[in-house]
């Protein structure tokens, strides 16, 4: 029933979150990416009032909650038009994978920084011959002596130059079977032979994207989080938080857009009623809430299913989200441009650059096609194509 009805310290937390997005709001998004930057001053500010690491253990500086509050603080911050993209994975991705299967010396050394904002961590899984396909991952590493040899590129990988380090999805030779299995690492962002080179991207976002090449980079075996044998276990524990946040980011975006094209419909008048009055535009902005509601719902309980350590559940939960949000964020943005005319297309108004940024949502981190292929086979037991 949690999921239903909100706690009244998410309901806190929820007010919180918005006055503080509110302070910064889609100027500040703007600006900080016009400028070429990042918004480090929302993101400390938000990491010291606790919102940023509210996910992770308290004994390493962390808010002892769970992906539920997380996902709570960055829809909030999305729908007042400044989203803070890199929540998905620094906290979300690489603090759930070091506080659930880092040693105890990776905690310690990455939590409480990464909990209070002065550290940050990329993550990188997606290669340019492998794409959605990550089976065909063939970054390996091999074993020189104790040290580990990291050889492979990555490609779209968000965050790497203001990263302090990048969580870098691996393979190593199993050596019994001889099989790869995957393996993450820790590779920091200065590491000799990790180079990064930025993909120019239609996005009008303050978060750049690279592609990355690993020549033989040099880890020591304190890289390696965790266990060598529990890749696959590690990985999913952090590839469920990150599609819970990207729903989170896609209805906290849908939201901003949808408000202020209900905002315009209300005002704008061209015959003797205001636009919002004729249900040509009335009806789609309400499908757009509708839309955006249910996702939530969904998010919500993936995002409980996970918190409660049902990983297999919030697995498909997570997907169905994802996929429920970007559709739901793609057509409310779409629909909130065509509400303002031709003010949807100017800088002014700030929605036009919305229209790619919400696609994000569709392509990445899975597709809508992979996630309807997951549902396919998982949930439906259709053959697969492929
Ligand atoms: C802004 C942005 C930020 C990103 N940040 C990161 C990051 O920080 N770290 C990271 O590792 N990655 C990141 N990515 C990469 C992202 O996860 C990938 O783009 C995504 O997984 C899709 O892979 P691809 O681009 O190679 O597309 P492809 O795999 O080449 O797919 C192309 C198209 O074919 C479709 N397709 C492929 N296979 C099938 C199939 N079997 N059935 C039906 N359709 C299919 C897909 O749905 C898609 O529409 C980011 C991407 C973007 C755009």
């Amino acid at each position: 029933m949690t999921t239903l009805v909100e706690p009244e310290e998410h309901k806190a937390l929820r007010g919180a979150v918005a006055a503080l997005g509110r302070r910064y709001g889609r100027d500040y998004a703007t600006r900080v990416a016009a400028e070429g930057t990042w918004p480090s001053e929302l993101w400390l500010e938000a990491a010291k009032l606790g919102y940023l690491g509210v996910n992770l253990p308290q004994e390493y500086g962390g808010g002892g909650g769970g992906i539920t509050e997380l996902s709570l603080v960055l829809e909030e911050l999305g729908a007042a038009g400044c989203p803070l993209l890199m929540m998905i994975v620094s906290p979300a991705i690489c603090g759930t994978v070091i506080a659930r299967f880092g040693t105890e010396e990776q905690k310690r050394r990455w939590l409480p920084g990464l909990a209070d904002g002065t550290r940050l961590m990329a993550f990188g899984i997606t290669e340019p011959d492998a794409g959605s396909n990550s089976h065909r991952i063939t970054t390996t590493a091999r074993r020189d002596g104790t040290d580990w040899l990291l050889t492979g590129r990555k490609v779209f990988v968000s965050g790497v130059d203001i990263a302090d380090a990048t969580l870098i999805v691996g393979r190593t030779a199993d050596a019994r079977t001889g099989r790869l299995k995957p393996c993450l690492f820790i590779v920091p962002r200065d590491a000799r032979g990790f180079t990064r080179r930025r993909i120019d991207m239609e996005l009008h976002a303050a978060e750049k994207q690279f592609e990355l090449t690993l020549d033989d980079v040099r880890l020591p075996a304190e890289a390696l989080v965790g266990d060598e044998d529990a890749g696959l276990l590690q990985l999913f524990a952090g590839l469920n938080p990150e599609r819970i946040m990207t729903a989170a980011f896609a209805i906290g975006m849908g939201r901003h857009a949808l408000s202020r094209a209900v905002r315009y419909a209300r005002e704008r008048t061209v015959w003797n009623t205001p636009i919002g009055a004729h249900q040509a535009i009335a009806h789609p902005l309400a499908q757009a809430h509708i839309d955006l509601e249910l996702a939530r719902l969904m998010m919500q309980k993936a995002a409980h299913l996970y918190d409660a350590g049902d990983d297999a559940g919030a697995g498909e939960a997570a997907n169905m989200a994802k996929y429920a949000a970007g559709e739901a964020c793609v057509r409310a943005v779409d629909q909130a441009v065509h509400t303002l005319g031709g003010n949807g297309l100017t800088r002014e108004f700030g929605l036009a650059s919305l229209v790619t940024a919400a696609r994000v949502a569709r392509i990445a981190p899975v597709s809508r096609e992979m996630i309807l292929n997951y549902v396919s086979h998982q949930t439906l037991g259709l053959p697969k194509s492929y």
